[in-house]
């Protein structure tokens, strides 16, 4: 069945694909995966060598179909302890597509579901919002910390359901309680993970803020630029007003990791501060940081925690989801007969 229509979810998200819920999902499987993001960046279309290189196997690559259109880039490995997991290069983002347009974070996520993903790793960068930027603020979040978010500020409509499945508005019948975001046992496990890093060698984040920190992240997707000097100062004074520290950073929606079933391990390396919050224009020195230490630094910390990476047993994350009287289904209009 093809519904052919032009556009299909939230008009702000916006999507100009066809929807066809009829496509099936032929990619491969894996209990785990990570949609890469702009840590590795600067490894380009070279992370299995790298991954090679510490005894990971690429065992797929495909590029599978999705209701929503061809979908992205799909690789399957086998870890050197036997496990497997998934990769999505760059949060399911084709080059020369608008990820918003085309709907990149439904087909990375329709992906992961019909794959039977259940632990997803996704990082970020990007800014540090932090009102204390004194050189004696020890505590404070700084350019070159590692941060596992307490919690996040969604400022744009973000995806909360897969279209054209049994997960487009699962409102009525499931819920999801957004305390905890950031699965709280993956996160310690990727703070245990940067502790362990040792490459470069030598290497090691000048603080790490885990989720006791109380750092928000303010997610974005596919922005086609850096936060402007007044919401980077909006920022900084929400962080001061309640206490907890904002950085501004690529991540997929929480919410919908959260419908799909999936726990969420997020860190974020903190790449500079704020547009406009420090003097020096941040472009000068990001691209040598993106391409010479942050993808080796990124990609032993995903590939290292993916190697030992088990589903959870003591988080909330699943249970969460809360099943709904079923009354509340009933009180809106039944589903449109099927033609
Ligand atoms: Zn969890």
């Amino acid at each position: 069945m093809s519904l052919d229509v032009a556009h299909v979810g939230d008009p702000m998200i916006g999507c100009l694909c066809r929807l066809d819920p009829s496509v099936p999902y032929e990619g491969p499987r894996a209990p785990a995966a990570t949609l890469g993001g702009s840590p590795t960046w600067g490894l380009g279309d070279r992370f299995h060598e790298f991954a090679a290189g510490l005894g990971h196997t690429r065992l797929d690559l495909v590029r599978p179909r999705t209701p929503y259109g061809l979908g992205p880039q799909v690789e399957r490995y086998r870890t050197p302890a036997g496990r497997e997991f998934l990769r999505i290069p760059t949060y399911g983002q084709v080059v020369g597509e608008d990820p918003l347009l085309h709907g990149s974070e439904w087909k990375a996520f329709w992906i992961c579901w019909q794959a039977g993903v259940r632990v997803l790793l996704v990082g970020g960068t990007s800014g540090s919002c932090d009102w204390r930027r004194a050189a004696a603020d020890e505590a404070a979040v700084r350019p070159g910390d590692l941060v596992l978010p307490k919690s996040y500020l969604a400022r744009h409509p973000m995806p909360t359901g897969l279209p054209g499945t049994e997960l487009e508005y699962c409102l009525p019948r499931r819920v999801a309680i957004m305390n905890d975001p950031f699965c709280p046992p993956l996160a310690e496990a990727l703070r245990e993970e940067a502790a362990r890093l040792d490459d470069p060698p030598g290497f090691r984040f000048r603080r790490v803020h885990g989720p006791e920190a109380g750092v928000v992240l303010n997610r974005w997707l596919a922005g086609n630029g850096f936060e402007s000097l007044a919401m980077c100062r909006e920022l900084e004074a929400v962080g001061r007003l309640t206490g907890m520290p904002i950085v501004t950073g690529d991540c997929v929606s929480p919410v919908l990791a959260r419908v799909c079933g999936m726990h969420l391990a997020y860190y974020h390396v903190v790449a500079n501060w704020g547009t406009g919050l420090e003097p020096e224009d941040p472009t000068i020195t990001l691209d040598r940081l993106y391409m010479e230490t942050l993808p080796r630094v990124a990609a032993t910390l995903e590939l290292g925690l993916l190697d030992r990476l088990a589903e959870p047993a003591g988080c909330r994350c699943r249970e969460l989801l809360r099943t709904r009287p079923a009354a509340y289904e009933r009180a809106l209009s039944p589903p449109a007969p099927a033609t």
